[in-house]
């Protein structure tokens, strides 16, 4: 049977605020284990949370980035359940008034809803330690330094219809919290977390499927790998004419499976109910346009300005945009009055794999968007060739300086005068009669000859048009 498979994904965001969501204490990724925890975000009795209204700001400004509605009241509810690296028992989320409903991202023209989005705490993290037991260590211990750092979740509605464009999604949504600068996406470190909701259904049926929630991916690529293997699974279960059951499933990375965590008769009632402690939040409005207003150009209308304004291709675009950091730089020579494509093709080839091989972005090195101004339009002048400006290159990535300095330092000014380069030629001719007098009767292949001596002869630098324009017109 042929089937189709339904996707959607809850996103754990961990907001850059500079402390926790409900007391002071840092939110710095490391540090020594319970270093950065108070009586609040450890749960002690009489404690009261304090809302942070960062964490507020940045769920709006997410919001308004993801086209979503932003509730003018909000709430907060507690979620009930035990587990070891949750001190209180419960966590503080949003159950009915979430800050943020609806709302889409614009995947390859195709708009992928957005269904909500809503403010809670992290948990702690248990470090299972130990000699190998059951689950490959005998006993855990609790770090609650993550414990009360704010996460945003942002649930998709089911409109993903494939691994690739569940990774799609994903990517799209990282760019964009990077670019508004609410979180650093980090999927390795877990400050960017994706839960994937996957189903199956015949093709043609329209009812849903039972779905399975698959945990524990920290790449992208384990994402989509995760989801093509849960969708390969789901088939063959109902190939053998059985069902999927409702359940959460972990995935494993080195077998490339996933496996069964816990089902849905298993799962928690949570007990839903509203956090007594906190007032509900009235969004003001014009706090909301403020912070519109901070808004910077996101992704999709920055590729679309590359297309559509600088005639790059798209491919082109959604490479440039991918880092915020280098289109900014880009913009900054477009304003120079670079032509587009020969700037897009330099910082795309070359600057990308240099800023990858030494661990750098584009800010870290000296470079400036001057220089690539200089360097494009040394090149258009006939000043550099392809290769001198690599070398060029090279020079105003490793240390400050003008591109016509180091041209002239490095004595790699390409040689267009004519006049200077008939005589190379003329000589290099009167100093081979023999070649000549072969090429003359006829062995053809000699004109190399001759074009090779002449930039020997000029150390490469001679302009290879107007060599082989002399060597036609000599060589008669
Ligand atoms: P739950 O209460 O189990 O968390 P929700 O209805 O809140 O389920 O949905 C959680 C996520 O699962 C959402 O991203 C939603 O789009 C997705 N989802 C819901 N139903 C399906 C389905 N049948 N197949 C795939 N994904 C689904
Ligand atoms: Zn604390
Ligand atoms: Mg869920």
């Amino acid at each position: 049977m042929k089937y189709e498979a339904v996707i959607g994904l809850e996103v754990h965001a961990q907001l850059k605020t500079k402390s926790k969501i409900f007391c002071g204490c840092p939110t710095d990724f490391g540090g020594n284990p319970n270093d950065h925890v108070c009586p609040v975000c450890l749960g002690m009795p009489g404690v009261l949370p304090v809302l942070n209204k960062r964490a507020v700001e940045f769920a709006i400004r997410t919001g308004l980035a993801l086209n979503c509605e932003i509730s003018e009241t909000s709430k907060f509810d507690r979620k009930n359940y035990f587990y070891p690296d949750l001190p209180k028992d419960y966590q503080i989320s949003q159950f009915d008034q979430p800050v943020c409903l609806g709302g889409h991202l614009t995947i390859n023209g195709k708009k992928l809803r957005i269904h909500r989005a809503h403010l809670e705490e992290d948990a702690g993290k248990l470090v299972h330690a130990g000699a190998a037991g059951l689950h490959g260590s005998d006993y855990s211990l609790a770090d609650y330094n993550r414990c009360g750092i704010a996460l945003l979740e942002i649930v998709s509605e089911p409109d993903m219809r494939s691994p690739e464009e569940a990774r799609a999604y994903l990517e799209e949504l990282r760019t964009i919290v990077r670019y508004i600068d609410i979180c650093d996406g980090n999927l390795e470190e877990g400050s960017f977390r994706c839960d994937a909701n996957v189903s199956i259904r015949p093709v043609g049926q329209k009812e849903f499927g039972t779905k399975a929630e698959i945990k524990n991916m920290n790449s992208f690529r384990a994402v989509q790998r995760a989801i093509q293997s849960e969708i390969e699974r789901q088939s063959e279960l109902l190939d053998k004419g059985e069902r999927v059951v409702q359940e959460t499933r972990l995935w494993n990375e080195s077998t490339g499976t996933t496996f069964p965590m816990r089902s849905k008769e298993e799962a928690h009632d949570y007990r839903y109910f509203p956090e007594p402690d906190l007032v509900p939040l009235a969004i003001d409005r014009a706090w909301v346009e403020e912070i519109r207003k901070t808004l910077p150009e996101l992704p999709e209308a920055r590729r679309t300005r590359y297309v559509e304004q600088s005639q790059l291709s798209l491919d082109d675009a959604i490479v440039l945009v991918d880092s915020k950091e280098l289109s900014d730089f880009f913009d900054l020579v477009l304003k120079l009055g670079t032509p587009a494509k020969q700037a897009a093709n330099w910082l795309i080839g070359p600057v990308t794999a240099y800023l990858k091989e030494n661990k750098l972005d584009i800010n870290e090195t000296p470079m400036t968007p001057e220089n690539v101004r200089d360097l494009v339009d040394a090149i258009g002048k006939g000043v550099l060739s392809s290769t001198t400006a690599k070398q060029v290159l090279a020079e105003i990535l490793a240390k400050p300086g003008k591109v016509e300095d180091v041209i002239k330092e490095k004595g790699l000014a390409q040689i267009s005068d004519e006049a200077g380069l008939k005589d190379t030629v003329a000589k290099i001719i009167n100093d081979n009669p023999g070649q000549l007098e072969e090429f003359r009767s006829g062995k053809t292949k000699l004109r190399q000859y001759f074009f090779g001596e002449a930039m020997k002869a000029t150390k490469g630098k001679a302009n290879p048009q107007i060599i082989n324009k002399l060597l036609d017109e000599m060589l008669k």
